[in-house]
């Protein structure tokens, strides 16, 4: 079957109208790998842990469709209901959150040891919300309006993405799109993984089109387009995904 020819969409263009019927359903399974935003988070350290007016599925998923730039990426990962992460939020107390979180973790690769979380590492790494076979957890009293977004762009990802490229690349990315979006519906974000993302938006900004070779990577495991673009410059893409593994985030963002 031929190839479906698509226009590009470019994150500058999102106010023209588009013709785009819906791109082709890609396999969309949920990984293994570990999601989590850091416990960083501005206001509620300022405000002693108040409740957080956290953004609801219902709320993300509208802000998805109403962006011509998501919605072309995300759409196919809408149920037949028109569903995205609405239902499958959930917001939990701090006893139910740790219960929960530890569970999660005990499970999975700590990143600071490339070993399986203990329980104890789990309790001390402090997390604000996490994303789990499609179900996002949060801390009622942690984060900001901006972590579901965040959350859900670990759901809508492609589950190729984070194994492909590694914890970094795979963090700065979602928050790339996060901060695109909520720029454009108002929702306040920062500081979550800056360098991380400081990198990732060098890749966005310094490659022709590159917020849509990162969106076809992040949310439809299409890699060629964005290591073809790389490679322009010989080798890049390697030395590029080196360098962001290692956490060399300055050298990685100066190749472009
Ligand atoms: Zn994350």
């Amino acid at each position: 079957m031929a190839q479906k020819q698509r226009r590009p969409v470019t994150a500058s263009d999102v106010q023209q109208n588009s013709s785009e019927t819906a791109h082709s359903a890609h396999e969309h399974e949920h990984g293994e790998h570990l999601h989590e935003a850091p416990n960083a988070d501005f206001l509620s350290n300022l405000f002693g842990g108040g409740e957080v007016d956290h953004t609801t599925g219902e709320e993300v998923d509208a802000f998805v469709q109403a962006d011509e730039f998501f919605n072309y990426y995300i759409q196919s990962s809408f149920d037949s209901d028109g569903n995205g992460v609405d239902g499958r939020i959930a917001i939990l107390d701090d006893a139910a959150f740790e219960a929960e979180w530890v569970a999660y973790a005990i499970q999975r690769r700590n990143p600071n040891t490339g070993a399986l979380f203990t329980e104890a590492e789990a309790r001390a790494f402090g997390v604000n919300a996490f994303e789990d076979n499609g179900r996002i957890v949060l801390h009622k009293n942690r984060g900001t309006p901006g972590t579901a977004v965040h959350e859900s762009m670990h759901l809508f990802t492609h589950s190729s993405y984070a194994t492909t490229m590694g914890f970094n690349v795979n963090e700065g990315t979602t928050e790339l799109f996060t901060r695109l979006l909520c720029s454009r519906v108002n929702i306040r974000r920062e500081h979550n993984y800056q360098a991380q993302h400081d990198a990732m938006y060098a890749v966005a900004t310094g490659l022709d089109k590159g917020h849509n070779l990162l969106a076809r990577a992040y949310f439809d495991g299409q890699y060629k387009a964005l290591k073809d673009a790389m490679n322009t410059v010989p080798d890049r893409y390697d030395n590029w995904l080196a360098l962001m593994q290692a956490g060399n985030f300055t050298a990685a963002a100066a190749l472009f």
